[in-house]
C-alpha cells in the first residue's frame, strides 16, 4: 500500500496516508461483507452460516478497535522504512519500471511472495501458539470464537509486528515491481476476509479435487477460531497437510456446511417459485 504514496511527502504526513490506506482497503472489503452477510442478508442466509448464531455487537467493536490499533502499528512500520531508506541506512529493491526484470521473473517473483507469506503465516502462527507467547501476543486474535469480517486485523500490538515483518524483509532483500506487493496487499485482504466472513463460499465438493483442495477456505479459519489448536493456514492449506495440522472433521465440517447451504438455497428458490406461481 505504501508504494501509493508519493516520495517526497514528510514521514509524518507518510504515516497518516499509510494508515489511512489501510483503513480504506480494512472499511471497503471487510465493511462491504459485513453490509451484505450481516445487515442486508442477515435473515435470509442466516441457515449457510457456518456456527449457527450471530455475534454481540461487543465482540465487532473488539475487533474493530484492535483492527485500528494494528494499523498505527503498520503505518508506523511503513514510516520505519521510509526512515531506514531516507537515512541510507538501507534500500529497497523496490523497482518501478517493468523492463528492469523479465516478465517471467516478474510473474514468478509474485507467485513466490504469496507462497512465502503463506509460510511465513503457517509458522509465525504456530510459534505464537506456543504456551510462552500465546496469552501475551495471540490471545487477543482469539477473543473472537466466531469472528466477522471485522477481525481480519484484529490483533494485539506484538502481532501486528510479527504480522507485518515480513514485508521489510521482502523489500530489503528480493527486487519486486511495486505492482507484485499491491497484487499481494489485494490477495491478503480478500484471503483474510474470507477467512474470518463466518460463511462458505467455495463449492461443495472443492475440498475432493486434486488441485482446489490446496485452497484454503472460509470454514478452515473459521474452525481455527473455535477450537484453537489446529487449521493454522492462511491461503494455502498446504503447510496443515504436510503437518497434520488440519482439524479431523475439518472435511467433515466443510462438507456439512456447503451441503447445508446449497440445500438453503434450493428450498428458498422452491418456496419463492411457489409464491410467484398464479393463482389457478
Ligand atoms: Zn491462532
Ligand atoms: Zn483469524
Amino acid at each position: 500500500m505504501s508504494q501509493l504514496i508519493p516520495e517526497n511527502v514528510s514521514l509524518f504526513v507518510r504515516w497518516w496516508l499509510s494508515f489511512g490506506l489501510l483503513g480504506a482497503r480494512y472499511l471497503i472489503f471487510a465493511g462491504s461483507a459485513y453490509l451484505l452477510y450481516y445487515v442486508i442478508k442477515r435473515q435470509d442466509w442466516l441457515f449457510m452460516k457456518i456456527q449457527q448464531k450471530m455475534p454481540e455487537r461487543s465482540q465487532i467493536m473488539t475487533e474493530v478497535g484492535y483492527s485500528v490499533l494494528t494499523f498505527t502499528v503498520f503505518a508506523s512500520v511503513v514510516v520505519a522504512i521510509r526512515f531506514a531508506v531516507i537515512s541510507h541506512i538501507l534500500d529497497t529493491k523496490i523497482y518501478r519500471n517493468l523492463s528492469d526484470h523479465s516478465l517471467i521473473y516478474y510473474i514468478a517473483t509474485t507467485i513466490f511472495i504469496i507462497i512465502f507469506h503463506d509460510t511465513y503465516f503457517y509458522w509465525a502462527h504456530r510459534l505464537m501458539h506456543h504456551p510462552l507467547l500465546y496469552e501475551r501476543v495471540h490471545k487477543v486474535h482469539h477473543l473472537s470464537k466466531d469472528p466477522t469480517p471485522w477481525a481480519s486485523f484484529s490483533f494485539h500490538p506484538y502481532e501486528a509486528v510479527l504480522e507485518i515483518l515480513f514485508v521489510p524483509f521482502l523489500i530489503f532483500t528480493l527486487p519486486l515491481h511495486f505492482s507484485s506487493l499491491l497484487i499481494l496487499s489485494m490477495w491478503q485482504i480478500i484471503f483474510n476476509v474470507m477467512g474470518h466472513l463466518g460463511y462458505e463460499i467455495f463449492p461443495h465438493r472443492m475440498l475432493q479435487h486434486p488441485l482446489f483442495k490446496w485452497l484454503n477456505t472460509s470454514t478452515n479459519h473459521n474452525m481455527h477460531h473455535k477450537y484453537v489448536t489446529c487449521n493454522y493456514g492462511l491461503y494455502f492449506n498446504f503447510w496443515d497437510r504436510v503437518m497434520n495440522t488440519n482439524h479431523v472433521k475439518y472435511q467433515a465440517t466443510y462438507e456439512e456446511v456447503t451441503a447445508r447451504r446449497n440445500e438453503g438455497f434450493k428450498k428458498q428458490q422452491e418456496q419463492e417459485a411457489q409464491v410467484t406461481e398464479p393463482m389457478l
